[in-house]
């Protein structure tokens, strides 16, 4: 089989070029005699590999010098549970934007720790859009208020940085992380796992406000605390290798392209032209709101079921797989992160152009 156009949420596509270089290095990387996945974590080659990861992550997202970068485990659910372990004091509170699957999981975890309030939500609506809130909504009292910037199952994301005042403000940018620039000093801790824009499966990333340190609960498990994480440049205990060293070749292969400004035009050209092209007919139609377009997981839907398992399964024979919606909300989903190239794109539409003249609906 030739290599397909995968619009799977996570973990999902990487750029070839990045996955060329790793096979290059596969058995013998630069010299040292063996792959990086047979490395010490404590050897001279491997540290070179973890420090040029995290410059080039600072560089390509900006990222200050007052904000530590973690390099962990456990993916993005496992700090659900350290962010309120790291910076929600004994009597404190935290506020929780609930819009979609991952932030109610992630206030449904925080809940076991303390004082913890839905602000908004826009589960009535079947989270069909991101929703809106403003400092006022929240407890001006909070240790931090957390949201989920891009909603990979249904499809939304903010349409700007949320405004939280003197809270910090704490985000899941687990599908959308380095698909542009953002102002990161707007935010206390920014996390992502990585299979979604960055790496395989096995890497957590914390990018973490140096003043929000040292506040962890006496009870953190070890491997939980951030600021021992920091303490040990990521590597109190093994940290994930291979995935790092993954992750350091797709930071390199953005900026090499120019950045995340150029990144994100070769974004927006992809999204655009699904976006304009279920804009101008009417046999799907995109559930998500105007304002609160992902330009990372774009939704749509026949309105029939049985049409829409059909869709999937006839895209897959044509080499486009992946494109079932997520299991909770049914429909079609293609993600299309930083690695899906725009001809991925144009096939995509062009098969459903096809899809929709020889299915009609009565
Ligand atoms: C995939 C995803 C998660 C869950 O990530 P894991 O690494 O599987 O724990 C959480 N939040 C968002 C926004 C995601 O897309």
């Amino acid at each position: 089989m030739e290599r397909v156009f995968n619009f799977s949420a996570g973990p999902s596509m990487l750029p070839v070029p990045v996955l060329e270089e790793a096979a290059r290095d596969m058995l013998n990387y630069k010299g040292s005699g063996m792959s990086v996945m047979e490395m010490s974590h404590r050897s001279k080659v491997y540290e070179e590999i973890i420090k040029d990861a995290e410059a080039a992550l600072r560089r390509l997202m900006s990222i200050p010098e007052n904000y530590k970068v973690l390099f962990l485990q456990g993916g993005a659910s496992t700090q659900f549970a350290a962010v309120p372990l790291n910076l929600l004091s004994k009597d404190g509170k935290a506020d929780y934007i609930v819009s979609g699957q991952f932030s109610k999981k992630a206030y449904e975890e925080a809940q076991k720790y303390g004082d913890v309030q839905i602000a908004a939500s826009s589960a009535l609506d079947k989270f069909s859009h991101i929703p809106a809130f403003t400092a006022a909504d929240l407890r001006p009292d909070a240790d931090y208020v957390h949201i989920c910037y891009n909603n990979t199952i249904f499809g939304t994301k903010y349409p700007e940085i949320p405004d939280t005042g003197s809270i910090p403000l704490v985000a899941d940018m687990s599908s959308c992380i380095i698909s542009e620039p953002v102002d990161v000093s707007r935010f206390g801790v920014i996390y992502a796992g990585a299979q979604k824009n960055m790496a395989p499966a096995g890497l957590t990333i914390v990018i973490v406000r140096e003043d929000l340190l040292g506040k962890a609960r006496p009870e953190t498990p070890t491997m939980l605390n951030w600021q021992t994480m920091a303490e040990n440049d990521s590597m109190y205990n093994t940290p994930p290798c291979y995935c790092i060293y993954v992750a350091k070749l797709v930071y390199e292969w953005i900026l090499g392209m120019g950045g995340l400004e150029e990144m994100k035009r070769r974004n927006e050209r992809k999204a655009s032209l699904l976006y304009d092209y279920l804009d101008s007919q009417s046999y799907y139609t995109a559930p998500v709101e105007a304002g609160s377009r992902s330009m990372m997981n774009v939704t749509f839907v026949t309105g029939d079921k049985d049409l829409d398992a059909k869709f999937a399964s006839e895209a897959a024979k044509a080499g486009l797989v992946n494109l079932k919606g997520h299991r909770s909300v049914g429909g079609m989903r293609a993600s299309i992160y930083n690695a899906m190239p725009y001809e991925g794109v144009e096939a995509l539409v062009a098969f459903m152009k096809k899809f929709a003249e020889e299915n009609p609906k009565d």
